[in-house]
C-alpha cells in the first residue's frame, strides 16, 4: 500500500543533535483509565522530533519492512503541491492538525484508492467529514494523545494573559525596568470566574488544573457531566453558551470544530461576553470569527485573546491575529510537545498495525467509519464539513 504522510517542516537549522531532556517522565494510563497508545513495536527514540518531515512519525522502517511505500512531504497547499500529486494513488493519508493537509471534497474525489485518513493528533476537522462519509473513507484520530498537553497550555495562557506576562518579558529583553509599564494590565487569577465551552478531555482537565488557584469554575457542554464529576470541582453548569460567557472573566474554548461550532464566537456572542473578559482558544481558529475577535480587542470588550489555533494553517502573514492588541498567540504547538509527539506517533503505528492486520481499531479513535460518524466522532462532531476557505493556506509567505 502507499501511505502519504504530510508533516510540518524540519527545524530551520536541521534536526537537533541533542534534546534538553534525556528521557520523558513515565505516564501510565490517561485519567479515565484509557490505556496509552500500545503499538507492538517502536522504531524511534521517545522525546525526539517525530512530527516533522525527517521525523517521519518513526514509521519508515515499520512500513517498508512490511512492503509498503511511505511518501513524506510538507508541501501541501498550492496547486500542484507534492501532497496533491501523491494523493491520487495513495491508500492511506496521515496528516496533523498543526500542519493540516485539508482533505477537501475535491481532493477526496481525486484519491481513487483512499481508504483511511489518520489524524496524528486530535481534531479531524481538516478532513471534509461529509465527503469522507459519502466516499466511504474511514477517519481516525489518536484520541487523548495530547489532550493533557493542551490543558497545560491553556493554564499557561490563562496565567500569561491575566497577569500580562508577554509585555513584562519584552521589557526585560529590551534592557528595561519600568515597573508601572509592566503591571498596568496585570491582575491575579484568584477569585475569578473561569468557564469552558466543552468539558471533554481537554476542557475538564483544564478545569481540574485550575481548581487549586481558588477560582470559580463553570462549563457548558452538549452533554451534562455526571454529578460526581461536577461535585469533584464544584462546577456550575450552564445550559447555554450565552449564559456562561455573560458571567465569566476567563472563557476557554475546547469543543471540536464542526458545522455547529463554526464561527460560534461571532460579533453577536462577543457582545454578550462579560466586558473585559479574556478568551482562550486552543480548539480551532474557525470557531471564532477572525475580524470580530480583532475588533473586540480593539474596543476593550475583550481584555485579551490567546490560543494556538488559526484558520487556515499556516496563517497568512497578514492574518489580523498576528498584530491585534493584547493577544498571546503562538503557532499551533500546544498538542505537539515532544512528549505528545511520542504518544501520537505510537498511536498512529497502533492504528496502522490494526488496519494492516485486520484488527478492530479502538472505538475511541474512530471519527468516521463505514460511511457514518462513529466512536468519538459520533459523540463530539456533527455531520457536514468545516474545510471551506482552507485554500487560503496557499497564501502563507505571500504579503
Ligand atoms: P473530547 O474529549 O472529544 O471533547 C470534546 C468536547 O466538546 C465533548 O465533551 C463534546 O461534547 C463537546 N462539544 C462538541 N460540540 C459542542 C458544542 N456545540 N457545544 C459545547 N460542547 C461541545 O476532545 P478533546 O480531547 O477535549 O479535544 C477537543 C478539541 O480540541 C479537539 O476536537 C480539537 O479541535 C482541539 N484540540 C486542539 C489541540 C491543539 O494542539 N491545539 C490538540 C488536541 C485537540 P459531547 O461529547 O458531550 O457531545
Amino acid at each position: 500500500m502507499k501511505i502519504l504522510c504530510v508533516l510540518y517542516e524540519d527545524p530551520s537549522g536541521g534536526m537537533p543533535e541533542k534534546y534538553p531532556l534525556s528521557a520523558l517522565p513515565e505516564i501510565s494510563n490517561y485519567p479515565d483509565g484509557m490505556p496509552l497508545p500500545s503499538p507492538k513495536g517502536r522504531d524511534f527514540a521517545a522525546g525526539t522530533l517525530l512530527g516533522c518531515v525527517s521525523g517521519e512519525l518513526g514509521l519508515r522502517k515499520f512500513l517498508e519492512d512490511r512492503g509498503h511505500t511511505l511518501v513524506v512531504t510538507s508541501d501541501k497547499d498550492a496547486d500542484g503541491c507534492d501532497a496533491d500529486r501523491e494523493l491520487v494513488d495513495a491508500d492511506i493519508v496521515i496528516s496533523q492538525p498543526f500542519w493540516p493537509y485539508y482533505l477537501t471534497e475535491k481532493r477526496i474525489k481525486s484519491a481513487q484508492n483512499l481508504k483511511l485518513a489518520i489524524t496524528a493528533g486530535i481534531g479531524s476537522d481538516h478532513v471534509d467529514l461529509q465527503a469522507a462519509m459519502d466516499h466511504n473513507i474511514d477517519v481516525v484520530e489518536v484520541t487523548y494523545c495530547n489532550s493533557r498537553s493542551v490543558a497545560e497550555h491553556i493554564v499557561m495562557m490563562i496565567l500569561a494573559m491575566v497577569r500580562d506576562y508577554h509585555p513584562q518579558h519584552q521589557i526585560v529583553k529590551d534592557g528595561g525596568w519600568h515597573i508601572a509599564d509592566a503591571v498596568k494590565r496585570s491582575y491575579d487569577v484568584e477569585g475569578m470566574h473561569i468557564g469552558t465551552i466543552a468539558a471533554g478531555r481537554i476542557g475538564y482537565d483544564m478545569l481540574r488544573k485550575m481548581a487549586p488557584f481558588d477560582v470559580h469554575l463553570h462549563y457548558n457542554d452538549r452533554h451534562r457531566l455526571p454529578a460526581e464529576k461536577e461535585a469533584e470541582l464544584n462546577l456550575q453548569y450552564h445550559e447555554t453558551v450565552e449564559s456562561l460567557v455573560g458571567v465569566c472573566d476567563v472563557i476557554n474554548i475546547s469543543c471540536p470544530l464542526h458545522p455547529e461550532t463554526e464561527h460560534l464566537f461571532n460579533e453577536e456572542l462577543l457582545a454578550k461576553c462579560k466586558p473585559g473578559a479574556y478568551l482562550i482558544n486552543t480548539a480551532r481558529g474557525k470557531i471564532c470569527d477572525r475580524a470580530a475577535i480583532a475588533k473586540a480587542l480593539e474596543s476593550g470588550q475583550l481584555s485579551g485573546y490567546a490560543g494556538d489555533v488559526w484558520f487556515p494553517q499556516p496563517a497568512p502573514v497578514d492574518h489580523p491575529w498576528r498584530t491585534m492588541p493584547n493577544h498571546g498567540m503562538t503557532p499551533h504547538t500546544s498538542g505537539t510537545t515532544l512528549s505528545a509527539q511520542t504518544r501520537y506517533a505510537d498511536g498512529v503505528r497502533e492504528i496502522l498495525e490494526c488496519f494492516f492486520d485486520g484488527h478492530e481499531i479502538r472505538n475511541e479513535y474512530k471519527i468516521v467509519s463505514g460511511g457514518q460518524l462513529a466512536g468519538a466522532g459520533a459523540h463530539a462532531y456533527s455531520a457536514g464539513t468545516a474545510t471551506d476557505g482552507s485554500e487560503e493556506a496557499a497564501n502563507f509567505g505571500s504579503t
